[in-house]
């Protein structure tokens, strides 16, 4: 990776990596890892770069957060309420993209899932997703 991006161009993508390595994700990858699967990250070949990637499951893992991609009756998702111009387009835009995602990704043959932030909060709970997401 790059000494040749331009100081610009470095800080951007380090942006982009600190984004993709949140929290949430990190949790779920510490699951993962003790519970012995196996998985990449970030595959950029594949449609949406899902977070994790587990190749002998065939499924995609993305960990989304529940405002930025409006997990449907969650109270982490609850819509701004000021400059709903600004907002709602950018948070419309966000779901159907994932929608598109989760469509190109079935196409290809893979298992698409969602693990939400509010779902990472609880090891137990999220370990009981995580298992029968693979089973
Ligand atoms: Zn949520």
């Amino acid at each position: 990776m790059g000494d040749r991006l331009s100081p610009e161009a470095r800080s951007a993508h380090m942006r982009l990596i600190r984004k993709k390595n949140t929290r949430p994700e990190v949790r779920v990858r510490k699951l993962l890892h003790s519970l012995g699967y196996r998985f990449r990250l970030h595959r950029h070949d594949l449609p949406g770069s899902p977070d994790i990637v587990l190749p002998k499951h065939m499924t995609a893992i993305f960990v989304h957060g529940c405002f930025w991609h409006q997990h449907a009756g969650c109270r982490l998702a609850r819509k701004p309420k000021s400059r709903l111009d600004y907002w709602l387009p950018k948070l419309e835009r966000n779901a159907m993209r994932d929608q598109e995602i989760d469509m190109r990704l079935r196409e290809l043959g893979w298992h698409s899932a969602t693990i939400w932030e509010c779902e990472t909060r609880h090891e137990e709970s999220l370990r009981g997703r995580l298992l029968v997401l693979l089973s």
